[in-house]
C-alpha cells in the first residue's frame, strides 16, 4: 500500500502546475466580482478641482472672525456658483458667493459656510433671487467645508492592485477615473462530469435503485462561487463507451479545467480510471483526509483534471480543500487562508487522518463554539446543509475533547 499523501503536499503539488489565465477586456458595467489583471493607476486628481462640500456661501474665512449667533457679520453677496460651473470667478474681501455642493470654489475663497449658519433660508425654491447681503453667525477655520483637488485620489497613485476583486465601490471608483473598459482575468471554464448507473437527473422520476445526481449541481454552484463558468454534461452510464464519449465531449469544449465525480475508488464499475489512463496523465492519490481519501489529479490532453470521490460530502470537502484554491489560482484570485479558531462543544473522534467535521458555528463572548451537525457520513449531504464550517481534526489525532480549540474552515457567514 502506498502511504497516504499529506493534504498540504497535495495542494502545493496541484498549485505548482497552474497559472493565472490571460486577461480579457470587458466594459465596466459587466465587472462585478471580476478580478483585475493589472494595477490601476489614476490618470487624474479626484476631485479634479477644489469644490464646496456644502450648499452655502463661499467666503474668505478671515471675514468670519468673531461672528456668532448673537453678533453676526454682514457680507455683500457678489456671485452665484452652481455645480458644473466652468469657472468660479474671484471673491473680493468682505463678500460672499452663493455656492452649491460640488461647485468649484472661487479664487480667494478659504471656507464655505453652510446655508443653515446664515440668515438666508433657501426655502424660496429654485429661482430664489440672490440676496444683496448675508449675515453669518459662525466663525470658520481656514479650509472648512472645502474639498481639495486630489484629496480623494492623487494623480499617479496606484488605487487598486492586480488581483483585486471588483465590488460596487471599486466599480464606482473606476468610473470616477474614466475607466470605461477594464482588463480582467478570464473566468475559468470548468466542465463537470458525472457517471453512475444509479444516477438520474433532477427532472427524472426515481426507479428502484436509483438516486438523483446531486454532485454536478453542487459542483456547478461551487465553481460559480469561485468565479468560474461551469458547464454540466449529462450523466454517463457505467460502461467504457459511455464514459469515453463523455470525456471526449468534455475535451472538445476545450475548458480550463475538468472535474469529474465518482469512479475513482476501487469498485468494479469504476471505469473512469481506465479512460483516464487512455486520455491523460493522471495520478491516483490516496490522500490523508477524511472524507475524501481517493482522488485523481493530473492532466487530460494538457488540461487540469480532478477526479473527486463520488460521495456528495466527499465531493464538496475535497472541492473546498483542493479544487477551490486551484480554481482561484486560474482566476487570478488571491487564496486567503480562511481558517478560524473555534472551541469544540463535544468530544470528537477520528481515524487518524486529517478529518473535516461538519459543524455549526456560534459566536459567544469568549470566542466561537463549533458543534457537530450530527451524522458525519460522507453520503449525508444534509450535514453540509446544516454546517457553517468544517472543523479540522489534525492528522495523527484520534480524539479531541470538548473545549479544545480546533481550526475551522468557515463555509458561510454565521452569528
Ligand atoms: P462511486 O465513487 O461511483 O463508487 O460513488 C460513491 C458513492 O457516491 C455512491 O453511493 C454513489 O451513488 C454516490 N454518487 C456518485 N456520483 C454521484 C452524484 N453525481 N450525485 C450523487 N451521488 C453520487
Ligand atoms: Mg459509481
Amino acid at each position: 500500500m502506498t502511504p497516504l499523501l499529506n493534504v498540504d503536499t497535495a495542494r502545493s503539488n496541484i498549485l505548482a502546475g497552474l497559472h493565472e489565465l490571460p486577461a480579457e477586456t470587458i466594459s465596466l458595467a459587466e465587472c462585478l466580482n471580476r478580478v483585475i489583471a493589472d494595477d490601476i493607476v489614476s490618470p487624474l486628481d479626484l476631485p479634479p478641482f477644489d469644490n464646496s462640500a456644502m450648499d452655502g456661501y463661499a467666503i474668505r474665512h478671515e471675514d468670519s472672525e468673531g461672528a456668532s449667533q448673537e453678533q453676526p457679520v454682514t457680507l455683500t453677496v457678489s456671485l452665484d456658483i452652481r455645480a458644473g460651473a466652468a469657472s468660479a470667478g474671484q471673491l473680493e474681501p468682505g463678500s460672499a458667493a452663493r455656492i452649491m455642493t460640488g461647485a468649484p470654489i472661487p479664487a480667494g475663497c478659504s471656507a464655505v459656510i453652510p446655508v443653515e449658519d446664515t440668515d438666508d433660508d433657501w426655502q424660496k425654491g429654485e429661482a430664489s433671487p440672490l440676496p444683496p447681503e448675508l449675515r453669518i453667525g459662525k466663525t470658520l477655520r481656514y479650509g472648512e467645508n472645502i474639498r481639495r483637488a486630489g484629496e480623494n485620489i492623487a494623480s499617479g497613485a496606484t488605487i487598486m492592485q492586480a488581483g483585486t476583486s471588483l465590488g460596487p465601490a471599486e466599480i464606482g471608483m473606476l468610473a470616477g477615473i474614466g475607466c470605461a473598459k477594464v482588463n480582467v482575468v478570464r473566468q475559468p471554464k470548468v466542465v463537470i462530469l458525472s457517471s453512475g448507473d444509479e444516477l438520474v437527473d433532477v427532472h427524472q422520476a426515481l426507479e428502484p435503485g436509483q438516486i438523483r445526481d446531486t454532485n454536478s449541481y453542487t459542483l456547478a454552484a461551487l465553481v460559480r462561487q469561485s468565479g468560474g463558468l461551469p458547464i454540466r454534461l449529462p450523466i454517463a452510464k457505467d460502461n467504457l463507451d459511455a464514459i469515453r464519449a463523455l470525456y471526449r465531449r468534455a475535451l472538445e469544449i476545450n475548458p480550463d479545467m475538468i472535474i469529474s465525480t465518482a469512479g475513482v475508488s476501487v469498485g468494479a464499475a469504476d471505469l473512469v480510471k481506465v479512460v483516464m489512463d487512455e486520455l491523460g496523465d493522471i495520478d491516483f492519490w490516496r490522500i490523508n483526509m477524511r472524507p475524501g481519501k481517493p482522488l485523481a489529479y493530473g492532466t487530460l490532453q494538457g488540461l487540469p483534471f480532478f477526479g473527486l470521490p463520488g460521495n456528495p460530502v466527499s465531493t464538496m470537502v475535497t472541492y473546498e480543500v483542493l479544487v477551490r484554491p486551484a480554481l482561484e489560482k486560474l482566476a487570478g484570485r488571491e487564496s486567503k487562508p480562511r481558517a478560524i479558531k473555534a472551541a469544540i462543544a463535544e468530544d470528537l473522534t477520528s481515524d487518524g487522518r486529517r478529518s473535516y467535521n461538519r459543524v455549526t458555528l456560534t459566536r459567544h463572548k469568549d470566542g466561537v463554539v463549533a458543534r457537530s451537525t450530527g451524522i458525519q457520513s460522507s453520503g449525508a449531504l444534509m450535514s453540509m446543509v446544516l454546517a457553517d464550517g468544517l472543523a479540522i481534526i489534525p492528522e495523527g489525532r484520534t480524539r479531541v475533547s470538548a473545549g479544545e480549540e480546533l481550526s475551522v474552515l468557515p463555509l458561510r457567514d454565521f452569528d
